[in-house]
């Protein structure tokens, strides 16, 4: 390893490269019209992105569209609404899987508990009361 000192900066540093040379990605900018505050803003996008038909707005937080963006379907407002958690862990998990797991965080927590099972309960409760 070298002996050489590390160089520091300031964290409000500005950096050293310069921006000669430099070709910005191609953008579209794109209108969105809020139906809710009636305010129209732009968003920059790269040119080879998929533009979103809505964006939120910037003045009052609400679905904007995209002007000229057709209307959409209820369908499609369906399928990006609907996925419950439980649909999202359906992707990563079968039933089969998840059965597994339950049970062994019941027989975790039972076990926790100084119960077994529900036969282990009924022997637990009958020693607890020999012992007194
Ligand atoms: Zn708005």
């Amino acid at each position: 390893m070298s002996r050489e000192p590390i160089r520091g900066s300031s964290l409000g540093a500005r950096s050293l490269s310069s921006d000669v040379g430099i070709d910005l990605e191609a953008r579209v900018v794109t209108v969105f019209d809020c139906s809710h505050c009636s305010s129209s803003f732009t968003v920059p996008f790269a040119a080879e992105a998929e533009i979103p038909d809505a964006w939120i707005c910037s003045s009052c937080g609400a679905e904007a569209t995209r002007r000229g963006a057709q209307a959409k379907s209820s369908v499609d407002e369906n399928e990006k609404v609907g996925k419950t958690p439980f649909e999202m862990l359906l992707e990563r998990r079968t039933v089969a899987e998840l059965e597994v797991i339950l049970e062994e965080r019941l027989s975790y927590l039972r076990a926790r508990r100084g119960l077994d099972s529900d036969a282990g309960k009924t022997r637990n409760t009958a020693q607890s009361r020999l012992v007194r």
